[in-house]
C-alpha cells in the first residue's frame, strides 16, 4: 500500500558543509552520532554510514571496498567541499569481528583502531586533493574520543 508521509525539507543547497562524516552504520552508534555531531557544532554535513566505519579506507580492508569508500568522499568533496573529513572506528565493532577478535582486550583494540583511523587518515591524505583537515574519531563505551 501507497504511503504519504507530510514533511517539509528546506531544498536550499548549502555551498559548505561543515563536515564529511564517514561512520559505522551500527544501530548502537546512531545516538552518539548525533551527540558528536550536535557537540562538534556541525549544522550541514554529508554522512557516510558503512559498515566499520573508516575501516574500508584502511589496510584491514579490500582495494574495492576502499575504492568505493573513497568515490564516496570525493563526491562528498565535490559536491559539498567539507571543512573537515572525519573519520570513525569504534569498540566492538562488527566488522572487525567484534571485542572478541581483539582477544576481549581493549586496550589492544583501541590500538588496533587507532592504527586503522592513521592508515584511512594516510590514504586520504595522499590521494585526496585539496587541504580538508582530518579528525579522527574513537567511540567507546566511555564516550567519543577525537584523536
Ligand atoms: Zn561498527
Amino acid at each position: 500500500m501507497a504511503k504519504y508521509i507530510p514533511f517539509k525539507t528546506d531544498m536550499r543547497h548549502p555551498e559548505q558543509v561543515d563536515a564529511c562524516i564517514v561512520w559505522c552504520f551500527d544501530p548502537r552508534m546512531q545516538k552518539v552520532f548525533r551527540h558528536f555531531v550536535d557537540e562538534m557544532g556541525y549544522k550541514h554535513f554529508d554522512p557516510i554510514m558503512l559498515a566499520g566505519g573508516a575501516k574500508d579506507l584502511s589496510g584491514y580492508s579490500s582495494e574495492d571496498l576502499r575504492d568505493a569508500l573513497f568515490a564516496q568522499v570525493k563526491k562528498s568533496v565535490s559536491l559539498h567541499k567539507p571543512k573537515v573529513i572525519a573519520l570513525m572506528a569504534h569498540s566492538d565493532c562488527g566488522a572487525f569481528g567484534y571485542l572478541k577478535a581483539f582477544d576481549n582486550d581493549l586496550e589492544k583494540e583501541r590500538l588496533e583502531m587507532e592504527k586503522v583511523l592513521q592508515e584511512a587518515r594516510q590514504f586520504l591524505k595522499d590521494n585526496l586533493e585539496g587541504r580538508q583537515s582530518i579528525l579522527l574519531v574513537f567511540v567507546n563505551e566511555q564516550g567519543v574520543h577525537v584523536l
